[in-house]
């Protein structure tokens, strides 16, 4: 993994990545999750997850993008294969699907790739994202962590 933060770049739209000022009380490491200060999506490397649970489940996750299904033309920011992508499906706590949500993820190294409007579509219509990058960027970390614990399924 290369230490410098601006090494990574948005597979969208190529603005350098930076990290979450809230990701040292996050279960992903340094390295772990980046985001994109134009897009508001977000980078997540299974590698660097700050913990095991974290890294098993995105570990998990990853398999279902080494098989078949459709390339997307992102190139991933961590190794610069192409990325695919696959619908999941997260469980709520109370045992109902959520929407599905588009995930991008690459098929060599493991990482993904969430849109914002993906996360956000996830937080809920009725909340407008903030209008300051960095809030933005801690309400999607917060989300995507509980995303991340819970059960899915690709569909
Ligand atoms: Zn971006
Ligand atoms: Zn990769």
């Amino acid at each position: 993994m290369p230490d410098k933060v601006d090494s990574y770049f948005c597979p969208r739209d190529n603005a350098p990545l930076c990290r979450p000022t809230e990701s040292n009380r996050s279960a992903f490491s340094d390295h772990g999750i980046f985001n994109c200060p134009e897009c508001s999506g977000m980078l997540l490397n299974a590698e660097a997850a700050s913990n095991s649970i974290t890294e098993s489940k995105l570990k998990e996750m990853h398999k279902a993008f080494e098989s078949d299904c459709d390339q997307v033309d992102l190139d991933c920011p961590c190794c610069d294969s192409k990325m695919r992508v696959r619908n999941i499906v997260f469980k709520r706590i109370n045992g109902t699907d959520m929407e599905p949500l588009e995930l991008d993820g690459c098929p060599q190294c493991n990482t993904f790739w969430f849109d914002s409007g993906e996360l956000q579509s996830l937080i809920g219509p009725e909340i407008k994202p903030y209008e300051e990058p960095e809030r933005e960027a801690s309400a999607l970390l917060m989300a995507l962590e509980l995303l991340i614990l819970l059960p899915h399924k690709f569909v």
